[in-house]
């Protein structure tokens, strides 16, 4: 690390204590313990966020159902679906559609 910075920030004992437990454990310093631990959460939180927020623009909320006017692709299985099969129709808030063969569900 080349520029450090320095927080200063008041925590309850509680949280103090815990901080402290663990630190003994590890043999390492509360202050290396809690920084690791900031680090860890904030490494985390920006896996899981990538994961499992999805932007709203990309949740398909609508569905109905269709008729291939055309040989096409399922959007989520990649299966081959032939002009006049049931489909169904998904699409998004806003307005992203996409074609979905008959047994794949959202
Ligand atoms: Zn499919």
């Amino acid at each position: 690390m080349t520029k450090e910075k320095t927080l200063n920030f008041r925590i309850s004992k509680e949280l103090y204590e815990k901080i402290k437990k663990k630190a003994t454990e590890n043999h390492e310093t509360i202050s290396s313990t809690a920084r690791r631990f900031i680090q860890d959460s904030c490494e985390i939180i920006s896996d899981v966020a990538g994961e499992i927020l999805t932007p709203r623009e990309q949740i398909f909320d609508f569905e109905y159902d269709g008729k291939a006017v055309s040989d096409t692709m399922c959007s989520l299985c990649d299966k081959k679906i032939k002009r006049g099969s049931k489909i169904k129709i998904q699409e998004t808030n806003a307005g992203k559609k996409r074609t979905v063969c008959g047994t794949c569900k959202k």
